[in-house]
């Protein structure tokens, strides 16, 4: 409308202004003209908690000459958890997808200790944090001590998530951490060798061999699919006597499995799981686990059903880690799964704490601020109607702004805008039709309350970790010159950051059998076997040094040529 900078469309320019643009000051392009730091000034204590894919991500990046850093974790490496489901069967070896964190900061350790110890407190007011090791190092040998920061970054990530429900924390195994994939591979072998012993009845052999997986998420899917791998590939040949009781079922709540892709790839994966032999039991929730059933209530007809079972996986979502919740507590942020905090993710009301990864939230109350300025803009006559095409544009740039709004229409199977209008208005899209806006945002409001926060994923982590580390390699510069280089302003009510904003670079489905679904920005969706090798070659590159890389690549290899380990050890 002869207001937009060349190559930023209008509606982009328009969510600035929504999003507070005026308040906003940019410093990417002032860094280069602020002056050095001065060296005199004590350093300032940076504490980071935990050292997952967003601890490692804003460690990598930050600048740590200019503070003091202190790293808190009880595990001393960062492990690679999108190749987990692999270790499960031993296509790759657990050390394979580890790297030692005093070797991945080696070049920095002048300026970053390591402690390994949990954090099992924050008290903000105070800033400390509490601490305990295995080991016992104090006076009173129980391992625990206290430290001090300036900054505090949390990134304890997040557990996993029973929702109460009977039983599973007693009997099911869990897929987060290397300990867990590692017994998972135990387990099988068990389930196997227990099921080739003499005097076995068939009916206790079917039962020892069923698998079960809980959740038809990305992870479920993926070990059900390297489980399967393993039976047919390898297990078969040396239990040939066994091979017709073994049995996998997914047990998933939704109505499709990868409910979070493209529909084009749940159904790739449905189908493609059905030929295999894998039952997928949908529109189920587990609502208890003995040491011998799994009972399951239909969502729709209400009936429970009990299933036999010999090893289950339960991976049906995420929960909050106890020292977080008792951090929430202290801030008043109860009744959440997240610790929130805004755009420049700092936990709200809470100087100088930043939480990263998926133990936080981004706040996104601002969409649907954004929405409503956008809609009023295309309204150019004020008649407080638009037509679905207009809507349909004004959409089309709210995605591209906010991907969790695309990734949620996905999750509901709305392939387009035009799905999602219909769905809202419970109309035919014809393209002329008027839509009076108000009705229209406040059937969008659904929209709004599922959208709140980016997806838990590592993608998201090692963004947010980037982003921030950024700004602290700016802060202090920031700080010494307040008034500001070029368009920074600083000062009360201003922002010395661009927000965060998250950008979705695509997804991947292992699908087994050497094929992978994927889905990459732009609505463009590949599956089959080329798509695997697209997997393979993403992931190599994708590891955190050349060490784990090549050991990656040559358990692929080796995979290849002599298959899995069977042993149990
Ligand atoms: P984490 O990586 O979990 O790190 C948390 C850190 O905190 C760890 O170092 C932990 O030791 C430490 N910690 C825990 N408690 C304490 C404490 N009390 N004190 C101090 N430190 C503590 N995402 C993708 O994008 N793509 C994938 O393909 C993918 N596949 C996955 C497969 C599996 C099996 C799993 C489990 C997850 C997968 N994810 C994937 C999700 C991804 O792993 C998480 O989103 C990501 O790990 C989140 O990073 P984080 O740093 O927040 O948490």
């Amino acid at each position: 409308d002869g207001i937009g900078r060349p190559g930023v469309s209008t509606a982009a320019l328009l969510l600035t202004a929504a999003s507070g643009g005026g308040l906003v000051a940019y410093a990417d392009s002032a860094a280069e003209s602020a002056p050095e730091p001065s060296h005199d000034a004590p350093k300032k204590k940076v504490l980071v908690l935990g050292t997952g894919w967003a601890g490692t991500s804003f460690l990598k990046n930050l600048d740590c000459s200019q503070y003091e850093v202190k790293v808190i974790s009880p595990r001393n490496y960062f492990a690679f958890t999108p190749l987990l489901p692999s270790v499960t069967c031993g296509t790759v070896e657990p050390r394979s997808i580890i790297e030692p964190i005093r070797r991945m900061f080696e070049k920095k350790s002048k300026d970053v200790t390591f402690y390994e110890a949990e954090c099992f407190k924050i008290d903000a007011s105070k800033k400390t944090v509490h601490c305990r090791s295995a080991v016992g190092t104090n006076l009173d040998g129980n391992g625990d001590f206290m430290l001090d920061y300036d900054y505090l970054v949390v990134a304890l990530g997040a557990t996993v998530n029973t929702f109460n429900t009977p039983g599973v924390l007693e009997h099911c195994h869990f897929l987060k951490e290397v300990e867990d994939a590692q017994k998972i591979r135990r387990s099988v072998i068990d389930c196997f060798e227990k099921a080739s012993l003499p005097n076995i009845s068939e009916e206790e052999k079917r039962k020892t061999l069923h698998f079960v997986v809980i959740g038809g998420g990305p992870t479920g899917v993926e070990f059900a699919a390297e489980l399967h791998d393993f039976l047919v590939e390898d297990l078969v040949k040396l239990y040939p006597a066994i091979q017709e009781f073994v049995k996998i079922t997914i047990i998933q709540s939704g109505e499709h499995i990868l409910n979070m892709f493209d529909k084009r790839i749940a159904a790739f994966a449905e189908l493609k799981f059905q030929r295999d032999g894998i039952e997928v039991a949908t529109g189920f929730r587990v609502v208890k686990v003995s040491d011998d059933l799994i009972t399951m209530k239909s969502k729709s007809v209400g009936e429970e059903v009990s299933v036999p079972y010999g090893m289950a996986v339960w991976s049906a979502g995420i929960g909050t880690r106890p020292v977080i919740m008792d951090f929430m507590q202290q801030i008043g942020q109860t009744n959440r799964r997240a610790l929130a905090t805004n755009e420049w993710l700092r936990v709200r009301e809470c100087e100088g704490v930043y939480a990263i990864g998926d133990c936080a939230t981004v706040g996104q109350r601002k969409i649907m601020d954004d929405i409503s300025m956008v809609f009023k803009m295309a309204d150019k006559d004020n008649s407080g109607t638009l037509t679905l095409k207009e809507i349909n544009d004004v959409l089309e740039d709210i995605c591209i702004r906010y991907p969790q709004v695309e990734l949620y229409m996905k999750s509901m199977h709305m392939l387009d805008i035009a799905d999602l209008i219909k769905d809202a208005i419970g109309d035919s899209h014809k393209e002329s039709m008027v839509v009076d806006i108000e009705e229209f945002k406040k059937a969008l409001s659904h929209v709004d309350s599922q959208v709140k926060s980016a997806p838990a994923t590592a993608q998201v982590a090692s963004q947010q970790g980037n982003y921030l580390a950024e700004c602290f390699n700016k802060m202090e510069k920031c700080k010494e010159q307040p008034e500001g280089p070029l368009r920074m302003t600083g000062g009360s009510g201003r922002h010395f950051f661009r927000p965060f904003r998250y950008k979705h670079l695509g997804q991947f489905a292992p699908l087994g059998g050497e094929q992978a679904a994927a889905e990459l920005p732009g609505d463009w969706v590949s599956m089959g076997h080329s798509t695997q090798w697209l997997w393979y070659s993403v992931y190599a590159s994708k590891q955190v040094s050349w060490r784990t890389r090549v050991l990656v690549v040559s358990d692929w290899t080796r995979r290849f040529i002599f298959g899995r380990d069977s042993s149990r050890i």
